[in-house]
């Protein structure tokens, strides 16, 4: 890919990664490698901080993304915005994308190849805004991006160790918000799921400096591991207990899908 440019007329860059997302989306923008072109109102290339920790991975956009050109802007982005509400966050703060960035006409499934037509740009989003977690919504971002055939009843809620666009991350699979609308049990457990969230962001990387918060993140995540996982002990002091603290959640080791482990 070329290197990034300023836009005509416009002030430089200050930052690589919002140069290279401008890019991106310019590119995205036109597009032609699937039959989505011909039918599309606007591209919905994704949206939020440059430099989330978290990043939400959608389906594709509906018809309110396709008008506006922004992804969940319809009922399923008001839940998803009152979901984020409840960790404290906004949907400015973490950056929201789709697997497609072409509305499917009628808002049917994704085709297989307008997935791998447009897989090169959701990587490379992954690769720029390098988030600590991806939260994917519902079936098709879940399967693209753990690469198992897994549905999301079963994988929802446990983070998985992952290295993606050669970016080290955690997966953490949701229900999309807009199954949950209309299913109110699916609807509890998307909260419950999102309510965890903020533990899934203090999940150590390898990348990450050492602090105690980590080490008492690593000790104790290592603690609730089965034996068959990855991920010796580091030799790191023993974490302080935390008699108050919840649990930090399940991970998932990144080899093998999750039903090896013999959970499901
Ligand atoms: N559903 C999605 O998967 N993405 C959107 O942007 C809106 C609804």
């Amino acid at each position: 890919m070329p290197a990034a440019t300023d836009p005509p007329g416009a002030a430089p860059y200050a930052d690589p990664v919002v140069a290279a997302l401008d890019e991106l989306r310019r590119e995205a923008e036109a597009c032609e490698r699937c039959l989505l072109a011909d039918t599309r109102t606007r591209v919905v290339f994704g949206e939020g901080d440059p430099h989330a920790d978290l990043m939400f991975i959608g389906e594709a956009p509906g018809y309110h993304e396709d008008q506006q050109g922004r992804p969940f802007v319809g009922q399923a982005g008001k839940l998803l915005e009152q979901l984020l509400g409840t960790i404290g966050l906004t949907r400015e703060q973490v950056y929201i994308a789709n697997v497609l960035k072409s509305r499917p006409p009628n808002n049917r499934d994704p085709k297989p190849d307008e997935i791998e037509a447009c897989e090169p740009f959701l990587l490379r989003q992954i690769e720029l805004i390098a988030p600590r977690v991806i939260c994917t919504l519902g079936n098709f971002s879940t399967k693209l991006l753990s690469g198992s055939q897994t549905g999301i009843t079963r994988v929802h809620g446990i983070p998985q160790r992952k290295t993606i666009a050669g970016r080290e991350l955690y997966l953490y699979p949701i229900f999309h918000p807009a199954a949950a609308l209309y299913t109110p049990a699916m609807l509890a457990t998307l909260k419950e799921d999102v309510l965890r969230l903020p533990e899934v962001l203090r999940l150590p990387l390898s990348g990450d400096e050492p602090s105690t918060d980590d080490a008492a993140a690593a000790d104790a995540t290592a603690g609730r591991r089965s034996s068959s996982d990855e991920g010796a002990d580091d030799g790191s002091p023993a974490a302080p207990s935390h008699e108050t603290a919840a649990p930090p959640p399940f991970v998932a080791p990144e080899s093998g899908p999750a039903e090896q482990l013999g959970l499901f």
